[in-house]
């Protein structure tokens, strides 16, 4: 009972008190008066705090800000401490630490507004090309026991074991041993690492700038993050007695990955092409097709079909036998035939005939495999992908007539003005060609011999043919590049309305509409390049510049490539917190990795925060292996926005939205777009979110300030392999 309704009832009944106690009544009536009176006098205090709370916080984020200005600004310097504090993570040492961020916050123990804005570095490890592939990879002999130490370490790592069995097979056939003796350094910090270890006898000991971390015994793996692509060593490894290694290279460790890739890609487009049904589809189909079957054993005796019952799968024998029966008028079964290897069964169903007319049963002592697949996954395969991919007609010419207009303007004719940012091979200016004062553009400097010490050099030229050659709103133009001893240059047009990140780092995050519109412009260079077979490879706020209308533009292409139809490829490419598993698995990835980013995007476009985050690339590179359904979704994301998200970041990428049959015109079409004006986007009309301010040619007060380059002159390089730039 409230004290309220106490008192009533003590006023009701006051009529039969005695005075005593009508006394003690009006005190407690008092009483009551002054605590209301001091609770309100609480109320306003709280008020007032909340008042200041809210102030204060205001100030932590505008001074976050600031300081998150100064440290991109600075970033040279503060960039490399803070990506060597980032990854004071356990990659080397803790393999098995599963204490991986899951949340959406972004560091493992620190709150997400104390946590700076950093521009993320895209990461490539050197191409991999068909003579290497070819290479033959060399095994060498080893006990049983070793096979297995080497195995359970792998097993028990937390990216390893990822791995397919198959593949962990060969890199256990691959590994080579070596020793080191007491007190001798195998891995030393600082070092850029292109091996990985399983320490098999002795014990090593892993120290950080001299500081003693912890030791390790036989049975771990060492080191991996080096078989993806070169990076530095963040500990150093001594042997703290003589120890026996095991070890294998990054390339190596990539032949394997691409080779089993490749082969088995070539077995099921091989048995695929034996089935009648198949038989006349593409190979770009086909491949495809082989893609997503799946492999499935079943045992001796199994039944893998039943007559009478209802399926939709359809089955390609890879290994044993099974034999065909027929039961009619309920009378006993009779044997019709024996298949084998490269026979298959149930195709009607995937034509939608789902009745099963005889018994499949497993006729072997080892089981049989088969590769499977379903209705629907064939049916939103199976389609007009060539319609997709020739929606486009090129018009070559109006793209070199552009260019053209740029065909004698030489080098010393472009005025510097300032910094626009600074990229991972040197500054982009904002520049103006003397006479023109109307008219600036944005010229990339990039460093020659930082491009061969990092083996980018294929990249570099690809980026400048994808770029020079696209004719789409959404994407920055390339109108000319130059070259002299120790630089390249790319001219493109100018983006004054700033990066996406900026926006987002000032905003904190966007609403659902602003994301949409942003995620539209890039659906639409997608669309651009997918039609003509071109993969991005990294997508993120960084690489996404605003016009002076506030219409989102792609920049950077170095990443980009142009793949054969139906093909794969191979290179670690990209910015860890946006890769697709099947990168980091090295399974072979093409324009599906740009639907996983997508939805990556979509999410951090959402919350400040890509989903997938680690506190160092290895961390991310696990939670990302754990797939989308482990990430909470924070409340703001709508229902609508999740489920695009979630079609977009599919782990099997035949099942993303946009690599199906409908292809790019499925994410057009999902709920979350319902309503978006697609027409008034494409032709501009749309009005943008976000109205940035640019008041003439030569303002750039959207871009953060750079101070002067304190890198010094980079040496001269005249090797050549820039002939054609
Ligand atoms: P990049 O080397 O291509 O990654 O570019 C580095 C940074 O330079 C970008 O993040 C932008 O801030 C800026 N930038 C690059 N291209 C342009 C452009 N066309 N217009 C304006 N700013 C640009």
């Amino acid at each position: 009972m409230s004290c309220y309704s106490f008192l009533n009832k003590l006023v009701q009944r006051s009529k039969k008190m005695s005075p005593h106690d009508l006394e003690l009544l009006s005190s407690y009536q008092q009483l009551l008066e002054e605590k209301n009176k001091e609770l309100l006098k609480k109320d306003e205090v709280i008020n007032q705090l909340e008042k200041k709370l809210e102030d204060k916080e205001l100030l932590i984020k505008y001074l976050q800000n600031e300081i998150d200005k100064f440290r991109q600004v600075v970033k040279p310097i503060t960039q490399k401490i803070i990506t060597k504090q980032l990854s004071l993570g356990e990659d080397i040492w803790c393999v098995n630490n599963n204490n991986i961020n899951n949340n959406n916050n972004g560091s493992d123990s620190e709150p997400q507004s104390l946590e700076p804005r950093i521009k993320r570095e895209g990461i490539s490890a050197e191409p991999l090309t068909l003579s290497k592939w070819d290479l033959q990879i060399k095994k060498i002999a080893k006990s049983s026991r070793s096979r297995e130490l080497i195995k359970a370490a792998i097993l028990d790592n937390d990216f390893m074991k990822n791995l397919e069995i198959t593949q962990i097979r060969e890199i256990v056939d691959c590994m080579y041993p070596e020793e080191y003796l007491k007190g001798s350094i195998i891995i030393q910090e600082g070092d850029v690492g292109s091996i990985v270890y399983v320490l098999e006898e002795g014990c090593v000991e892993v120290s950080r700038e001299g500081k003693f971390l912890s030791t390790l015994t036989p049975g771990k793996v060492l080191g991996e993050l080096a078989i993806l692509y070169n990076c530095q060593r963040t500990a150093t490894i001594k042997a703290a007695t003589d120890c026996k290694l095991w070890a294998i290279e990054r390339q190596c460790f990539q032949t394997i990955m691409m080779r089993t890739g490749l082969i088995r890609q070539a077995e099921y487009t091989d048995f695929l092409k034996s089935v009648p049904i198949f038989k006349d589809l593409p190979e770009e189909t086909l491949i495809k097709i082989s893609d997503v079957l799946e492999e499935c054993y079943y045992a001796n005796g199994d039944y893998i079909i039943r007559q009478g019952n209802r399926g939709d799968t359809f089955f390609i024998i890879s290994k044993g036998h099974v034999n065909v029966t027929i039961k009619k008028d309920s009378h006993e079964e009779k044997y019709i035939r024996t298949l084998g290897k490269g026979d298959f069964f149930g195709e009607k169903a995937l034509h939608g005939d789902d009745l099963r007319t005889a018994n499949i049963i497993v006729n072997d002592p080892e089981g049989v495999t088969c590769l499977v697949i379903d209705r629907d996954t064939y049916l939103q395969l199976i389609s007009n992908l060539d319609e997709v991919r020739t929606k486009y007609v090129d018009d070559i010419d109006d793209r070199r007539r552009l260019n053209e207009e740029f065909s004698t303007v030489r080098l010393e004719e472009l005025k510097i003005l300032t910094t626009l940012g600074v990229g991972g091979f040197g500054r982009v200016e904002l520049v103006q060609i003397n006479g023109q004062p109307n008219k600036a553009y944005a010229l990339k400097q990039m460093k020659k011999a930082q491009i061969v010490e990092t083996r980018q050099q294929m990249h570099i030229m690809s980026e400048k043919e994808i770029m020079g050659e696209a004719n789409c709103d959404f994407i920055v133009k390339l109108y000319k590049t130059f070259k002299d001893a120790k630089y390249l240059y790319m001219l493109m047009e100018s983006c004054l309305g700033g990066e996406l990140w900026t926006v987002l780092r000032d905003k904190g995050h966007f609403d659902d509409n602003t994301t949409r519109f942003y995620t539209a412009c890039v659906v639409q260079a997608f669309d651009y390049l997918h039609s003509r077979n071109i993969i991005y490879r990294d997508l993120k706020p960084e690489n996404l510049l605003l016009d002076s209308r506030g219409y989102v533009k792609l920049v950077d292409f170095g990443f980009a490539k142009k793949l054969q139809a139906g093909r794969k490829t191979w290179t670690f490419c990209g910015t860890p917190e946006y890769v697709a598993p099947e990168v980091i698995l090295n399974k072979g990835h093409d324009i599906s990795a740009d639907y996983w980013s997508l939805g990556v995007l979509m999410f951090e476009l959402l919350t400040g925060t890509p989903p997938f985050n680690g506190s160092d690339p290895m961390k991310t590179y696990n939670v990302i292996l754990k797939g989308i359904d482990a990430i909470d979704f924070p409340k703001n994301i709508t229902r609508n926005a999740t489920a695009l998200i979630k079609k977009l970041c599919r782990d099997n990428p035949a099942e993303r939205l946009g690599y199906q049959k409908g292809g790019i015109s499925d994410i057009q079409k999902h709920k979350w777009f319902d309503g978006f004006n697609w027409e008034g986007l494409v032709n501009r009309t749309l009005t943008p979110p976000i109205l940035p301010s640019v008041r003439n040619v030569t303002d750039t007060s959207n871009f953060d300030p750079y101070p002067p380059d304190e890198a010094g002159v980079p040496p001269d390089d005249l090797t050549g392999w820039d002939r054609d730039f």
